[in-house]
């Protein structure tokens, strides 16, 4: 239960983010970046744009999403919705030094499983799922793309997940050069001395040598995990935990505001863009009305 509590933002972004690649409206999809056809598809319509200008357009807003969220979610996003978070809790269920082989064996397939399904919708959003299907199934380059994220994915929850978001995250990257207050920080307070020097918060923290004890660390990506381990070991005592989160408020992440009015001025500057590179494009004839026009007239040709 705790587990879930934890992460329900997390699973209740999951659920959406991949059943829109099967989403279809008419002939188009719902949102699909079709790479196999040229075009962007949304709401049931489509523009047809030559390659480059789809990879300018994923690469344009994954920048103003990851920005975006940097200036306003800041570290929130690291905490509750980044998948890596969400595989570190994961692995404190089933994968650590103390848990039966059989439970870490569970832990792995879960994970596995899990993982390939994140990966097979992210390259879903550039395809649509039949096709990608058949890439797998014949093992073409996106079926590949699906196995080698998929194993990433998996390879670095098992072996450099703290590295990797203290290091090698380029989010995490944003987030420490932005000149935002981070208010979702854990914090160590004990002014009653109360601490029995476990070190129990220390050994469960993904990030490498961090010891949320010593102050405020920017690599601390927000999991909660320290706050859980010192919950456990003052469990019946009136005060649980040396170590809770300062704020319980997304809107307060970014900090006084700052982070919601630069995110407003790159939503303009990236939308923009955006509608210039989708008027440059031709928008296709056919939309879905139109479209069963030209299947019927289609199959009108082709009987006998
Ligand atoms: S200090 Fe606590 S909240 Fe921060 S990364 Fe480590 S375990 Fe997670
Ligand atoms: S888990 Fe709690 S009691 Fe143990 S070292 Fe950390 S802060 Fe101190």
């Amino acid at each position: 239960m705790q587990f879930l509590r934890g992460n329900r933002a997390f699973l209740a972004l999951l659920i959406p983010f991949m059943a829109i690649p099967w989403i279809t409206i008419g002939d188009f999809h719902l949102f699909l970046f079709n790479f196999s056809h040229n075009r962007l598809e949304y709401f049931g319509c489509a523009s047809e744009m030559s390659t480059y200008s789809m990879i300018l357009l994923v690469i344009l807003s994954g920048v103003a999403l990851a920005l975006i969220s940097a200036l306003s979610l800041s570290r929130f996003y690291c905490g509750t919705l980044c998948p890596n978070t969400f595989f570190a809790h994961l692995l404190t269920l089933f994968g650590k030094k103390k848990k039966s082989l059989l439970s870490k064996i569970g832990g792995f397939i879960l994970i596995t499983a899990l993982a390939s399904m994140l990966a097979f919708s992210v390259v879903a959003y550039g395809m649509s799922t039949d096709e990608l299907i058949y890439a797998i199934t014949y093992l073409t380059f996106a079926g590949w793309l699906v196995i080698i994220l998929s194993s990433l994915m998996i390879a670095e929850v098992y072996m450099i997940q703290g590295w990797y978001c203290a290091y090698l995250c380029p989010y995490g990257a944003i987030t420490s050069i932005l000149p935002i207050e981070d208010r979702l920080s854990y914090v160590f307070s004990d002014p009653n001395h109360r601490c029995t020097d476990c070190e129990g918060c220390v050994r469960i923290c993904p990030i490498p040598d961090l010891d949320i004890r010593a102050g405020f660390d920017i690599r601390c990506i927000q999991c909660g995990l320290c706050e859980a381990a010192c919950t456990k070991i003052f469990i019946k005592t009136p005060h649980p935990s040396l170590i809770h989160r300062t704020s319980g408020s997304v809107f307060q992440a970014g900090g006084k505001g700052k982070g919601i009015l630069a995110a407003i001025v790159l939503i303009i500057v990236f939308g923009s863009i955006g509608i210039m590179t989708l008027t440059h494009s031709e928008r296709l004839e056919s939309c879905r009305l139109e479209n069963k026009m030209l299947h019927i007239q289609s199959s009108a040709v082709q009987r006998p």
